[in-house]
C-alpha cells in the first residue's frame, strides 16, 4: 500500500514536471558536422529517461544471466542435501530396526550425493558391525581417526573392536591415542578401568575406579601385585580403612602389622574387623596368635567374642574352642544357643555332633544320630564363590581362576552392601 502512494505520488510529480517543462518550452540542439539535431526539451528529458531505463534492464539481464550457473548449482546441491538427509534418515530407521543391509544400500546413496563426512562414516561402520563385518567396519573407523575433525570418533570405534576381540594391548594403545585426542573423557576413564580389571592391572583399575567400585578388593588387588613392601603395606591399609567388613583386607593389615612387630596394632585390627562383620578367616587368625594351650585359646577366642558377642560366628568359635578344650558345658551352651540362630549353617550341626561324641560315646548314639542329621538338614557352610560362575574358591582372590571375572568372588558368593 505505502510502495503504491509513493509510486502515485512519483509519477504525480513527474507529470506535473513533464507539464511545467512543456509550458516553459525550449529546444536541444546536437550539431555533428552539418547535421543538426532539434528537439523540444521535454521530449528530450522523456528520450533520456527511456534510454536510461532501457540501459538499466539490459545491465540487470546481463547480471541475471551470469548469476545463472551458481544458482543453478546451488539449486542443486540443496535438492542433492534434501535427498540426502531423507537418505539417512531412512538408513537410522533400518538400522534401529536392525536391517543393516538395507541401511547400508541407503548410507551409500546419500555417500554418492555428499561424499564421506563423518556422520555418514560412523553410521556406515555401525552398519557394518550390525551385520558382523568386523573388517569393513574396522575401515571406516580407521577413516574417521585418519580425519582431524572425528579422530576420536574413529578411535572410539577401534578400541571398542579391540576390547570385544580381547586384544587389550592393542586397545591399550588406542586408549592412549584417543586420551590425546580428547583428554579426560568420561567414556574412556570407563572403558580403561574395565580394561585394567580384564587384564589384571589392579593398580591401573584402582586409580580408574569410580566411586562405586569395591576400592577395598581393588586396593588389596594392588596390594598383592605391588613389589614395594611399604607401598603394599600401604595399599592394604586403604583397603582396611574403604571397608573394614572385608574380611581378606583385615587379615592382610593385620598380617603385615604383626610382621613389622605391630602385635598389639595387629590384635586391634583383628578385633576392629570381628566388631563389624565376624568372619571365620578372622577367628583362624587371631586364634594361631594365641598361646596353643587349649584352654588359654578359649580364653582368647572369648577376648575376641566380646566384640561381637551374639553373632553366629562369636558363638560358634567360643563353642569350638571351648569342645577341643574338653570344656563341654560351655561348648553346649554355645552351640545350642547358635544352633537356634536364624542362619545356623551346617558348621554348627557338626560341632553339637562332635560334642555329642566325646561326651556321650556310643551311649548317646540317639542324640548323635540327631545331630547328624540336623547336620545334613542345615545349610552348607558359608565360603569364597565366584557370583559370576558359582565355582568355590578356598580364599578369596581378585579373579575368578575358573571364568575370568574380575573381582567376582564374594563370600557366600553375594557381594556385600
Ligand atoms: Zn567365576
Amino acid at each position: 500500500m505505502k510502495r503504491a502512494i509513493k509510486l502515485l505520488v512519483l509519477a504525480a510529480l513527474a507529470i506535473a514536471a513533464a507539464l511545467w517543462l512543456t509550458g516553459l518550452g525550449g529546444t536541444v540542439e546536437l550539431r555533428l558536422g552539418d547535421w543538426l539535431i532539434a528537439a523540444p526539451l521535454a521530449v528530450t528529458l522523456v528520450l533520456l529517461a527511456v534510454l536510461f531505463a532501457v540501459l538499466h534492464l539490459v545491465l540487470r539481464t546481463i547480471g541475471w544471466l551470469r548469476g545463472w550457473p551458481a544458482r543453478r548449482r546451488l539449486r542443486l546441491r540443496l535438492s542433492a542435501h534434501e535427498q540426502a538427509e531423507g537418505a539417512v534418515t531412512r538408513a537410522l530407521v533400518r538400522l534401529a530396526a536392525g536391517a543393516p543391509e538395507q541401511a547400508l544400500l541407503e548410507l551409500g546413496r546419500a555417500r554418492r550425493l555428499l561424499g564421506d563426512n563423518p556422520q555418514l562414516l560412523l553410521l556406515a561402520a555401525e552398519a557394518e558391525r550390525q551385520a558382523g563385518r568386523e573388517e569393513a567396519a574396522a575401515g571406516h573407523f580407521r577413516a574417521l581417526a585418519a580425519r582431524e575433525d572425528s579422530r576420536f570418533l574413529g578411535l572410539r570405534g577401534l578400541l571398542r573392536q579391540a576390547v570385544a576381540q580381547r586384544d587389550f594391548e592393542g586397545a591399550r594403545q588406542l586408549a592412549e591415542q584417543a586420551e590425546k585426542a580428547e583428554p579426560g573423557a568420561a567414556w574412556l576413564r570407563q572403558e580403561r578401568a574395565e580394561m585394567a580389571l580384564a587384564t589384571a592391572a589392579w593398580r591401573e583399575a584402582l586409580s580408574l575406579a569410580p566411586a562405586t567400585a569395591p576400592r577395598a578388593a581393588l586396593s588389596l588387588a594392588a596390594a598383592r601385585e605391588e613389589t614395594d613392601p611399604l607401598k603394599a603395606a600401604e595399599l592394604e591399609r586403604q583397603a582396611f580403612i574403604a571397608d573394614p567388613a572385608f574380611a581378606p583386607a583385615v587379615l592382610a593389615h593385620a598380617a603385615r602389622l604383626e610382621a613389622e612387630g605391630s602385635h598389639r596394632r595387629a590384635r586391634q585390627v583383628l578385633e576392629q574387623g570381628w566388631q563389624v562383620a565376624p568372619h571365620p578367616d578372622i577367628a583362624r587368625a587371631w586364634l594361631d596368635l594365641a598361646p596353643p594351650e587349649p584352654l588359654e585359646r578359649v580364653k582368647a577366642a572369648e577376648a575376641l567374642a566380646r566384640r561381637n558377642p551374639d553373632h553366629l560366628e562369636s558363638r560358634l568359635m567360643v563353642g569350638e574352642a571351648a569342645l577341643r578344650a574338653g570344656l563341654t558345658g560351655r561348648s553346649r551352651a554355645e552351640l545350642q544357643t547358635a544352633a537356634a540362630m536364624s542362619g545356623a549353617d551346617r558348621r554348627v550341626f557338626e560341632a553339637l555332633a562332635a560334642l555329642e561324641r566325646l561326651e556321650q560315646g556310643d551311649a548317646g548314639h540317639m542324640a548323635l544320630a540327631r545331630a547328624e542329621a540336623a547336620a545334613q538338614a542345615a545349610p552348607e557352610a558359608p565360603g569364597w564363590r565366584c557370583g559370576h560362575c558359582g565355582t568355590d574358591h578356598a580364599h578369596w582372590s581378585p579373579r575368578c581362576d575358573s571364568c575370568g571375572t574380575a573381582l567376582s568372588i564374594h563370600w557366600n558368593g553375594v557381594a556385600a552392601g
